[in-house]
């Protein structure tokens, strides 16, 4: 198993040697309360006072003050309700305040939901404010100028998390000049890799998360400054000074204090310069491997730890697949569910084009990297970009790469396209090709060398521009079958013999006597089948599922019971090519081709248990039930996918 490099430090980081030796030495030796009075709650007191101090010479807090919190979500939160009782308050007392809550359009949304949750319970009915960003996802300062004089509490942030833009605080402190608003920066992604010198500024509050530098989840501080009005978010026994009751989190007190002692002390982390250089490293790797990629903020403006971009014709499933196949781990820029990735709101505040917005992925890192993960990641990354290029996804032509062949489903959004590939006469027949996949089924071809010689669609009997009922395809045939004025069905033959029947929104109820109960059926969308089925299996009805998915000890069971077992990878063939070599031996089967090979495994005369594999366990469930509601029994998936497999099994590198 390679080895994981780990590129996503802006969710999370790893803790830090020294801050998990911290924690453990706060449960194990000083696990005190520090409110109590005796020798064991003092020595806790003690720790944690050091590490209060640690942060105030770190942060430049002057008189201002911190408290430890659990993270910030938590510190918004206070911050929003001390900043929205202060104006509560004033408003009481008859004073002007200013009408609006500003808030930079692409900051984290725990800041817009805590000024919406804390306006409406507060019953304040202030008016949100939604600062827009230029197209370098910076502050738009003459619109923050404009709102100034109405703005009665503005929040920023320091760094943004998708893009790594670092805001001109200087430029927003001038700004604000002469407002009486108050101020929160969400310093969130700055700790560690900005210098905040917060008491020489006229920030009001200022939260920090932990796990963001090395520190474990569940450990923040706020910054307030001195004078900034301030209500506590939790009642209780009065610890932090009565500003946060309930007992701290000592453990990760201590592990913050030693991570916050490596800034200070220097030498654990990179230079500044030296990330500039891991950065440089990392874009050249991705411009030579992703031809035609985009980053989506300007170097220079943004933190050398993150890295945001998109690549034309690639999701940023796509992307985040193929690099966690080859153990590199990235996240979307934007949320991204299985089907459809949603835009970024970052990236459309920046009023970049939708399809980079839809697919971009963000790879971060944090300033404990070293030069040799760096090294490895472009090699990986290098690794990546060659099996994009051999699987045709970036248009250029495929040399020595085993062109697909047969029957191939592509799925957008739950419908389902389907192309016939005739390997011998490079000829392709695309059934119900959705819009959105034109460009990319073109370059698949045109990479392949493959000739489209029709386009039909399910829906339009017209597409059909053959004058016989039948169309020579290679050694098969394609018919047609109308089954009623709108719905078509073709049937892709060998001889005589039906072997797939694309059906496009068919209800099955109208194929009974128009399609063969054995053939295949290869269906419009996901909710009618995910893969294929036959009009036999759907009248057997459904399949008892219960011990089709297997844990990494029931498979190492059946492997050593029935060796003649198959594993069968049904990741797609660029995430099978982005594995580091090794591993054991698999059957390639993308699910994107399980079509093609259902009727070898239906036919064969001995039926050894198929195990499918995928990242996730996803992909691998769809591939068993389809199987096993086609009458193969021996059909299982990996439950949790490689991702959860014990490393013993050796599945993928
Ligand atoms: N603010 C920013 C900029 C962040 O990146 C995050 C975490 O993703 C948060 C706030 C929330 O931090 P936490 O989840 O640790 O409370």
């Amino acid at each position: 198993m390679s080895k994981e490099i780990y590129l996503d430090g802006n969710a999370t980081t790893c803790v830090l040697p020294a801050a998990v030796d911290a924690a453990v030495q706060a449960m194990r030796d000083c696990f005190g309360n520090p409110s109590s009075t005796h020798a064991t709650g003092l020595k806790a007191k003690a720790m944690m006072d050091i590490v209060r101090q640690c942060a105030r010479r770190l942060l430049g807090v002057g008189a201002g003050r911190i408290m430890f919190n659990s993270g910030a979500t938590e510190g918004i939160q206070t911050a929003v309700l001390s900043a929205l009782c202060a104006l509560r308050e004033r408003r009481e007392r008859g004073e002007t305040t200013g009408g609006l809550l500003v808030y930079g359009a692409t900051e984290h949304k725990a800041v817009p939901e805590a000024l919406a949750h804390w306006n409406r319970l507060l019953g304040l009915g202030l008016e949100l404010k939604k600062l827009p960003v230029d197209g370098d996802g910076r502050h738009d300062l003459a619109a923050l100028r404009a709102l100034a004089p109405q703005a009665a509490f503005v929040c920023t942030m320091a760094a943004n998390n998708e893009t790594g833009v670092v805001s001109d605080l200087p430029g927003i402190a001038a700004a604000l000049d002469g407002s009486q608003a108050l101020w929160m920066v969400d310093c969130v992604q700055g700790l560690g890799k900005l210098s905040l010198d917060l008491g020489h500024t006229r920030i009001d509050y200022a939260p920090f998360s932990g796990h963001k530098l090395y520190a474990p989840k569940g450990i923040g501080m706020l910054y307030v400054r001195e004078g900034a009005p301030y209500t506590p978010l939790v009642m209780g026994g009065g610890q932090e000074a009565g500003l946060r009751s309930g007992t701290e989190n000592m453990a990760g007190i201590a592990a913050l204090g030693a991570v916050l002692a490596a800034l200070e002390e220097g030498g654990t982390f990179r230079t500044p310069a030296e990330l500039h250089g891991f950065r440089e490293k990392l874009a050249a790797s991705l411009r030579a491997a992703l031809p035609g990629i985009v980053f989506n903020a300007p170097f220079e403006k943004a933190l050398p730890t993150t890295l945001n971009f998109s690549v034309p014709g690639l999701s940023s499933k796509e992307l985040l697949d193929v690099f966690d196949a080859a153990n590199v781990r990235v996240s979307a820029g934007s949320a991204c569910s299985a089907s459809k990735a949603a835009p970024s709101y970052v990236l459309d505040a920046m009023g970049l084009p939708a399809w980079r917005s839809s697919s971009a992925v963000r790879m971060s890192f944090g300033p404990l990297a070293s030069e040799e993960m760096i090294n490895e990641a472009c090699a990986r990354i290098e690794r990546c970009g060659k099996a994009l290029r051999d699987a045709g996804l970036l248009d250029t032509p495929v040399s020595g790469a085993s062109a697909p062949e047969g029957v191939l489903q592509l799925s957008l959004a739950g419908n389902h396209t389907w192309l016939l590939l005739d390997a011998p006469s490079h000829q392709c027949i695309a059934i119900d090709l959705q819009a959105e996949l034109a460009e990319r089924v073109d370059s698949l071809l045109r990479s392949h060398g493959y000739q489209l010689l029709a386009r039909l669609s399910t829906r339009d009997g017209a597409s059909w521009t053959a004058d016989t009922a039948s169309l020579a395809f290679g050694a098969q045939s394609l018919r047609r079958v109308a089954l009623d004025a709108d719905q078509q069905a073709y049937l892709l033959c060998s001889g005589d013999r039906v072997a797939y029947a694309f059906t496009g929104m068919a209800a099955l109820r109208d194929l009974a006597g128009a399609v063969p109960a054995d053939a295949l059926l290869c269906t419009g969308r996901e909710e009618l089948n995910a893969c294929c089925t036959s009009l036999r299996a759907e009248a057997q009805g459904g399949v008892a599922g219960a011990d089709l998915s297997l844990d990494s000890v029931a498979l190492a069971r059946l492997l050593e019971a029935q060796p003649q077992a198959v594993l069968v990878d049904v990741r797609e063939s660029y995430e099978q090519a982005a594995c580091i070599p090794g591993g054991r031996a698999a059957q390639s089967v993308p699910l994107s081709r399980l079509a093609a090979f259902v009727p070898g495994w239906l036919g064969a005369a001995e039926q050894p248990p198929l195990v499918f594999f995928c990242r996730s366990g996803n992909r691998s469930a769809k591939a068993a039930q389809c199987m096993r509601r086609l009458g193969y029994r021996n059909a299982f998936s990996l439950g949790g996918g490689i991702a959860l497999a014990a490393p013993g099994l050796a599945l993928a590198a």
